[in-house]
C-alpha cells in the first residue's frame, strides 16, 4: 500500500491518524479508478456514489481543515478534488 500520506500523522491532533487512514485508501482507490476509466474529466466512470473523485473533494476540505500548510504537497488529492462529477 502506497503511503504518502504518514507523514501528516505528526501534524494533526488525535484525529489525524484516521484521516491519514482514510486518505491512503483513498488515494489507493484513485489510483485504480484512473487506470480503469483514464482521467479526463468530468469522470467517465458514470458511477457518482461509487467514484473516488467524489469524494476527494470533501477529503481535500477535511485535511486542509486538519493539516493546514502541512497539505500543501498533496498535489494529486487536490488535482482530483477540483474535478469532480458537476
Ligand atoms: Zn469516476
Amino acid at each position: 500500500m502506497t503511503t504518502p500520506y504518514r507523514y501528516l500523522v505528526a501534524s494533526g491532533d488525535g484525529a489525524a491518524a484516521d484521516l491519514v487512514e482514510e486518505l491512503c485508501i483513498w488515494h489507493d482507490r484513485m489510483v485504480a479508478h484512473l487506470r480503469r476509466h483514464g482521467a479526463s474529466a468530468p469522470c467517465p466512470c458514470g458511477d457518482q456514489d461509487a467514484c473516488p473523485r467524489e469524494d476527494a473533494r470533501d477529503l481535500w476540505t477535511r485535511a486542509r481543515r486538519a493539516f493546514g500548510p502541512a497539505t500543501a504537497p498533496l498535489t494529486f488529492l487536490r488535482q482530483h478534488s477540483g474535478d469532480a462529477h458537476g
